[in-house]
């Protein structure tokens, strides 16, 4: 058994017991990380136990590659009934550093966490030794200070996971702080806390087997150089505040044994000595002091994302609150002694704090705001419900990457709980050296014929490229959403894979077989085998989704604004370009979804992925291909419970 550790730490924290479940009853078909934890999710959390409920479950999941040697092997998939979900239901993060590769190291391919104690404790695992610990010293920290604690106590070199103040006060949207300033949203904070765990500690000594170690390395070395690509370091430049020439990007901060680049930067604001320190991507951005024209010191703004983190609240849901707040005071629809918010002082280091803090203990109007913004519509001034963001939604933003600029975004938003998906970065970050090329041909980009090129290799066809009409896109959504999916089932990061194109020697076009390249040398296993895991697990979150509630067809089709609002702006306030014939830049401006056409897609797509027209579940010979026999009779009840229905709404359309 190479590349899993083979077993799987389960704790009830009612009893206080623990078991070791073998991993590999789970992973012959299940391979790992996200898909191994929705297999446990699908049997052990029923549909009507609640997020806070005891019965609930946090999978903390790695992969066979997570720490194993692969660059950017960094990841494991965190699951649980998420309670920022709206209604409540499955979700999963992805969280990287050093936590996972450490639960490895400890000999664990996971932890699942069940039950609730009657006190604060703290989980510590030590190799084989687990223990569950008092926590009443931590419990009321922040997350930076239970950090400092957990080092103190437990060594500079321990790895752990916890949760501030917000998920103490089961706050819908806190976030899991953990080592290498990690998050994980999907309100998996409260989750944790809801269980009275405040932390997990880990320190591990062991080291994951691979079958061909020579070649894992040798894979590792092709790896550091095919990554020669656009660095996202400088995204901050070109793609969010346009105040990137106030952001520095000093040096890559790396998790455990990657060496590539990605948006992990340590950044200096203002060329700023006090202003130093590693942020990423969107959460560095999401408190903006200058747009409100406030005489703010920019420290605030380097500040920010520390703050959300201590406190444990996600970003992706600050950043349009306190749009929609701001809005709402500039409107006359609240006045700050109505919210006992310093509203007009939005921008400043005080209205932040005091935000944060309200939410987190749940103080005044900060008590409705710790439900979440989609929550809250329905108990709030119609007049202020009417002002929220077109982006909001349960967990993360809409229309961060558009389905109505990119058709196969369409069918990639719906099949998931969480906004914008991960697999809308496939199209995303190619567009970046693609658009490099548009604005200057002669600096390093990316030419029409290669992007075709990749559009062939990855997507299935040159069409696929071709953002202005609807052909490829059902073949080209499968294929994305089965990588996106492996990767986090092995253990891999998103950063880095796939690596579509390349600026080395072996580029421009990238290495569609480099995924299986290292799966085979680190397990011993075909490459081939991947298809048939992809489509398990694929399945198998939609069996999730579906007993939980996703009514089909209608949650197959992305919101409704995408098919009558024609697009404008990207969230950034910015023109976008799409590939259009021959990868050539197509305006965006004005697009809108043809619904006829997306549903015919959608049939097109079920048909690929071997489900039924009608019910939109997997077919009986689908089933049985891939080996998921055992499910026949759950996707039976479902088919006769609602297929007549469906069939219904299938022929309205
Ligand atoms: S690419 Fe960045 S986020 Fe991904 S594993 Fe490497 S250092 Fe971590």
């Amino acid at each position: 058994m190479n590349g899993w550790m083979g077993k799987i730490l389960r704790v009830d924290l009612t009893t206080g017991e623990f078991e070791k479940i073998p991993t590999m009853d789970y992973a012959e078909k299940y391979l790992g990380g996200r898909g191994l934890a929705s297999r446990l999710y699908w049997e052990q959390v029923k549909t009507e136990t609640a997020a806070f409920d005891p019965g609930n479950r946090l999978i903390f999941m790695t992969g066979p590659l997570t720490a194993a040697g692969a660059q950017g092997g960094s990841r494991m998939s965190v699951s649980g009934k998420s309670p920022m979900a709206y209604p409540e239901g499955y979700c999963y993060g992805s969280l990287g550093g050093f936590f996972p590769a450490e639960v490895k190291m400890a000999g664990w391919d996971g932890i699942v966490l069940d039950g609730r104690a009657d006190r604060p404790l703290f989980l510590v695992v030590e190799d084989e030794s687990v223990s569950l610990k008092d926590a009443a010293h931590l419990w009321g920290k922040t997350a930076c200070s239970t950090e400092d604690m957990i080092k103190k106590e437990h060594g500079h070199k321990a790895r752990f996971v916890t949760t501030g103040p917000a998920g103490e006060n089961l706050v819908r949207t806190a976030t899991l702080y953990a080592s290498h300033k990690g998050t994980v949203t999907a309100g998996f904070g409260a989750v944790m806390a809801s269980k009275n765990l405040k932390a997990i500690v880990v320190r591990g000594t062991a080291r994951p087997a691979a079958a061909y170690p020579e070649r894992v390395k040798e894979l590792a070395a092709y790896t550091r150089e095919l990554k020669n690509t656009v660095s996202l370091a400088i995204l901050p430049k070109i793609g969010m505040t346009g105040h990137g020439h106030l952001v520095e990007a000093l040096g890559q901060r790396h998790c455990y044994q990657c060496a590539l680049t990605c948006s992990k930067y340590v950044y200096r604001i203002g060329r700023n000595r006090d202003m130093t320190g590693l942020r990423g991507c969107q959460s560095m951005e999401y408190y903006l002091p200058w747009i409100y024209g406030q005489n703010e010191e920019i420290k605030t703004f380097f500040d920010a994302p520390e703050l959300a983190n201590d406190y444990s609240i996600g970003t992706f849901e600050l950043g349009p609150m306190i749009e929609w707040l701001w809005d709402c005071y500039q409107k006359g629809v609240y006045t700050d002694d109505e919210l006992g918010l310093p509203l007009s002082n939005t921008g400043s280091r005080g209205f932040l704090e005091r935000l944060l803090r309200a939410i987190s203990f749940r103080e005044g109007f900060g008590d409705l705001l710790a439900e979440g913004m989609v929550r809250i519509r329905n108990r709030i001034k119609p007049e202020a419900a009417a002002l929220f963001p077109r982006s909001v939604a349960p967990i993360g933003s809409t229309d961060g990457v558009p389905p109505r600029v990119y058709i196969t975004h369409a069918l990639i938003y719906p099949f998931e709980p969480r906004m914008h998906p991960i697999g809308v970065h496939e199209i995303d970050y190619l567009g970046i050296p693609w658009n490099v090329y548009q604005q200057d041909p002669s600096s390093p980009g990316l030419t029409p014929e290669h992007y075709l090129e990749i559009a062939r290799k990855w997507w299935g066809s040159e069409e696929a490229a071709d953002q202005t009409h609807y052909r490829g896109k059902a073949t080209a959504a499968r294929n994305i959403q089965n990588r996106t999916y492996l990767r986090d089932s092995l253990g891999l990061c998103d950063f880095v894979y796939p690596i579509t194109y390349s600026f080395s020697r072996f580029g421009p076009v990238g290495d569609p077989d480099l995924e299986g390249k290292i799966f085979t040398a680190i397990t011993g296993q075909p490459a081939s085998d991947l298809d048939g895991y992809a489509e398990r697990i694929f399945n198998m979150q939609r069996l999730i989704r579906v007993r939980e509630g996703h009514q089909i067809p209608e949650d197959d089709y992305p919101p409704d604004f995408n098919f009558t609002e024609k697009f404008e702006l990207s969230i950034h306030g910015t023109a976008m370009t799409m590939p259009g014939p021959e990868a050539r830049p197509v305006d965006a401006t004005g697009r809108v979804l043809d619904r006829n056409r997306f549903a015919e897609m959608l049939w097109e797509y079920y048909n690929l992925r071997g489900w039924n027209r009608c019910t939109g579940l997997p077919k009986p010979e689908t089933l049985r291909k891939l080996g998921m026999d055992d499910l026949m009779d759950a996707v039976a009840t479902m088919s006769e419970s609602t297929g007549a229905i469906r069939e219904d709404k299938g022929r309205q359309r």
